[in-house]
């Protein structure tokens, strides 16, 4: 297990005004109450994905409010998190089997993490997604309070591979999934929905000005007098990238000048990222209007929120979602989403409101036409749907249910 370092610590006041006062207070006073709990994180990774993204902002936030947060990632080697790509994706619905080899090495290297820490040294942890899921029963409760915190859509899970971890996670003292749909049929344990958010003041969403971002997207080639549909997300079969090529080769057909960009990290955890980034590069073709981008082309935070600021659309096609923080940090840029109509991605959007709900590739082609074509409205939906983020998706809101979740576990 390695300990994660983050930025400092930030103070609660700097998001005085940008959230609601009645939130803002009951999280510092939740806060100072529970400011002798010693609070653990674990998760796969320190980069790349969402869970990554949330904790990276969480932690110094929960410290600079006086907090005892601390992160640690799983520390193991490639064959580990081929394996636990596998029960990802299993777990998301794919019809695939584990083999006894790759169950042994997912629960020898939970065994392994034990090694490296010590239960007694916190009084809660939250063990995030089924990569670290086993090491509550390697290590024993120890007198702790153990969360598990579902990330991914577990809606219409493989059973076989649901099974064995039901086979533990009814160890928890309490488990949280972003919707009530997620929940395994069998867990015994506390339930609690808690949908993530994100950090209006990280770089990647804090604000540009037109041409700010303007000038950050040009630097890959794009031309910035012509429109632009951007999707961004790990190069992932669940985030269907061929299915956005698709819809932007039938909206093209209308607006010739259109142009596509593809941007997507590799995150450490995820072992699928550089073969689906060659397949989608194929699938492209000599199409010199697709843009296939990612964080090896020094495309980083402030240029992720150029993207996402600049596009004209911008598009989360996936056919399994669990959140989707993609949706939430387009819309705080009052950029209008079209979004696949599943998981987490239609608590985000209101259809015809905020973006677009689309149930396949030609639905996806003519919201993009539309919103392309009637740029004022798109700007009106583009607003609206900031004020939803800023409503309920935003970095103390989360903190703040976790919090009470705290507070609730430990009675
Ligand atoms: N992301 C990024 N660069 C990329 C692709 C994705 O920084 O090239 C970030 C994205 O902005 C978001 C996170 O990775 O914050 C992805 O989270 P999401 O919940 O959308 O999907 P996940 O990867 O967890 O399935």
């Amino acid at each position: 297990m390695n300990a994660v370092k983050t930025q400092k610590k930030v103070g609660i006041d700097l998001y005085k005004g940008v959230i609601d006062d009645s939130l803002f207070d009951e999280v510092v006073a939740l806060a100072k109450k529970l400011k002798d709990v010693r609070v653990c994180h674990v998760n796969a990774t320190s980069y790349g994905g969402g869970v990554a993204e949330i904790l990276q902002k969480e932690i110094p936030l929960a410290r600079g409010m006086g907090l005892h947060f601390d992160w640690k990632t799983v520390s193991a080697k490639d064959e580990f998190f081929d394996v636990t790509k596998k029960i990802h994706n299993g777990l998301q619905g794919a019809d695939l089997k584990i083999s006894e080899k790759e169950w042994d090495i997912y629960q020898s290297c939970n065994i392994d993490q034990v090694r490296r820490i010590n239960p007694n040294d916190y009084d809660v942890f939250f063990i995030h997604d089924p990569q670290p899921a086993e090491i509550v029963s390697c290590i024993g409760k120890n007198g702790a309070k153990w969360v598990w915190r579902c990330h991914i859509d577990t809606a219409e899970p493989n059973q076989a591979i649901a099974d064995y971890f039901l086979k533990f996670l009814n160890m928890y003292d309490a488990a949280i999934f972003t919707m009530k749909e997620y929940v395994f049929k069998g867990m015994e344990e506390d339930i609690f929905i808690i949908e993530p958010a994100i950090d209006p003041l990280a770089i990647k969403n804090r604000h540009l000005s037109h041409r700010e971002a303007a000038n950050l997207v040009r630097g890959f080639h794009i031309d910035v007098t012509k429109p632009l549909v951007t999707q961004v997300s790990r190069f992932d079969p669940w985030k269907d990238p061929m299915g956005v090529v698709d819809a932007y080769k039938i909206a093209k057909k209308e607006i010739p000048e259109l142009q596509l960009a593809m941007v997507g990290s590799m995150a450490d955890d995820d072992p699928e990222g550089m073969e689906i980034y060659e397949e989608l590069k194929e699938y492209a073709g000599d199409d010199k209007d697709i843009y296939v981008l990612t964080n090896h082309d020094a495309l980083h935070d402030i240029e992720v929120n150029a993207f996402q600021a600049f596009s004209d659309v911008i598009v989360q096609k996936s056919i399994r979602e669990g959140f989707g923080l993609t949706v939430s940090e387009a819309l705080w840029k009052e950029t209008p989403v079209i979004g696949g109509n599943v998981g987490g991605i239609p608590t985000q959007i209101r259809d015809g409101e905020t973006g677009f709900l689309v149930n396949n590739v030609e639905e996806c082609a003519e919201k993009i036409e539309y919103l392309v074509q009637n740029k004022d409205a798109a700007k009106q939906m583009g607003r609206k749907g900031k004020e939803d983020v800023r409503e309920k998706f935003l970095l103390p809101r989360l903190l703040r249910d976790e919090l009470r979740l705290i507070e609730k576990i430990l009675g």
